[in-house]
């Protein structure tokens, strides 16, 4: 009788521990796998009009977010756009943000999205820019 309420408890702690496992380990990690690839449903289109003058792009850089410590990939008509949006997000002046909605990020000007964002990382920037034919910021 004591040996199985003690193998009761046993169990209901270890339900309880896989539960909380799954709840603080698994989920932001699942959270940033949505975005961490590009896939086909990714803006590439926004990809092609620069959020900052509205022009044709012409470079894809990583933009730092210091709010979240993580790098973006985002694409713009020339290097004073790429420092432009990296000096609001440093100041956070909320000019330029990141919005984070259904599981996607989204550059957005005053509010407005302007282009799809996606982590930056070599693969998904390979991707980007072979598809766009954009330089990068070291050509
Ligand atoms: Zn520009």
């Amino acid at each position: 009788m004591e040996s199985n309420s003690v193998n009761s408890i046993v169990l209901i702690l270890l339900i309880i521990g896989t539960l909380i496992f799954l709840k603080c380990c698994n989920g932001p990690i699942d959270d940033i796998n949505e975005v961490e690839y590009y896939n086909p449903h990714f803006d590439i289109k926004s990809h092609t009009i620069c959020p900052v003058m509205e022009n044709d792009t012409n470079i894809t850089a990583c933009i730092h977010y210091p709010r979240l410590n993580l790098g973006f990939i985002c694409s713009v008509c020339c290097d004073h756009c790429i420092a432009k949006i990296q000096k609001s997000f440093k100041n956070e002046d909320k000019e330029y943000d990141i919005l984070k909605k259904d599981n996607k990020y989204y550059l957005t000007k005053k509010g407005d999205i302007k282009q799809e964002v996606i982590l930056c990382n070599y693969e998904n920037f390979k991707n980007i820019v072979s598809q766009l034919g954009t330089k990068t910021l070291n050509d």
